[in-house]
């Protein structure tokens, strides 16, 4: 089966519909309160991978419009300084969302920083409030990863309502709030992790597939129900003896040349989730932007 046949689900292209989608809703901000969105994107230490989605992130917050703020900070920032900027960044009426990069170094703790950031700037949705309004269906920001594959699956399926979705991976970040969305569209969910037993035979039984794991290509054909839709969130950097190791080639959690013969429905990496994840992301910007300024926009 040619990989071009529709079944290929085009991330790079329904991100691009709801980037175009946040245009008016961005004016009327503009009209409201005198200016546009604004995010501030912190980056501390120089993984390359994170300077990478940072640079993305920046570049799609500037091409619709809004305003980016980037704080570039060593490897060697102490916790007690990237706590500073951001108390500083909360207090802020011009800043409308705060994203820090993760991981962030291992002297940093994590948990303490996004705790720390507002939850109505939370635009990563990671806070512990807006995981617990997430958690009892109360309106809030959510994680921009999950959220992007909800947005494919609906737009991919429609109706998810009875159906069987099973989750690989049970991160706070993307397998456990993927859930709760899901439970919300009235999907059925299962979460499997790496101490599951006999994972295909759970597998095998999903209408919807997410792998979110971090293991290059571990989803095999026989994991899976034929005609189900994959949604592959992982990204995996392989060094292949044709590109060599300084050009790292990106694939997924799936083993996407198999699996897309059995699959009714796949995402690719990269042009599947990844896109998503950023339009989501200034999605949330412009939503935490109207909050806080009480502006009536379309997006909820
Ligand atoms: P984590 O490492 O936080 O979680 C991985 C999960 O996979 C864990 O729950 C782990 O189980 C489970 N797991 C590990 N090995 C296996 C296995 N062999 N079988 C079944 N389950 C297993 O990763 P994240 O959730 O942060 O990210 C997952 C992937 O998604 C990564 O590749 C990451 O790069 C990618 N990602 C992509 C984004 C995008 O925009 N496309 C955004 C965020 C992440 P256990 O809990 O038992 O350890």
């Amino acid at each position: 089966m040619s990989l071009k046949e529709p079944k290929i689900i085009d991330g790079k292209a329904l991100s691009n519909e709801l980037v175009q989608s946040l245009i008016p809703d961005i004016k009327t901000i503009i009209d409201e309160i005198g200016r546009p969105p604004a995010l501030a994107v912190i980056l501390v230490g120089e993984d390359s991978p994170s300077q990478i989605y940072v640079r993305n992130k920046i570049n799609k917050t500037l091409e619709v419009g809004m305003i980016s703020v980037e704080h570039r900070l060593s490897s060697e920032t102490k916790e007690k300084s990237l706590l500073n900027l951001i108390v500083e960044l909360n207090k802020n009426s011009e800043v409308d969302g705060i994203l820090v990069q993760l991981p962030l170094p291992k002297h940093i703790n994590e948990h303490s920083i996004i705790q720390a950031i507002s939850p109505e700037k939370d635009v990563d949705g990671f806070n512990i409030i807006n995981a617990g309004k997430l958690a009892t269906g109360q309106s809030n920001l959510v994680p921009c990863t999950p959220l992007g594959c909800l947005l494919l699956l609906r737009h991919t399926l429609g109706d998810l309502t009875g159906l069987h979705a099973v989750i690989i991976g049970r991160s706070n970040i993307v397998g456990k709030p993927l859930a709760q969305l899901l439970l919300a569209e009235n999907a059925s969910v299962t979460i499997v992790h790496s101490k599951t037993k006999n994972i295909s035979q759970i597998t095998t039984q999903a209408d919807i597939l997410i792998a979110a794991v971090g293991q290059a290509e571990l989803v095999k054909p026989d994991w899976i129900k034929p005609g189900a839709c994959i949604i592959d969130v992982g990204i995996n950097r392989i060094i292949t003896a044709e590109k060599g190791k300084d050009k790292p080639q990106l694939v997924g959690d799936v083993n996407f040349s198999e699996v897309a013969q059995k699959a009714g429905f796949i995402t690719p990496v990269p042009g599947g989730v990844g896109p998503m994840t950023i339009s989501c992301l200034l999605r949330n910007t412009v939503v935490a932007a109207a909050r806080r300024n009480g502006v009536e926009i379309k997006i909820k």
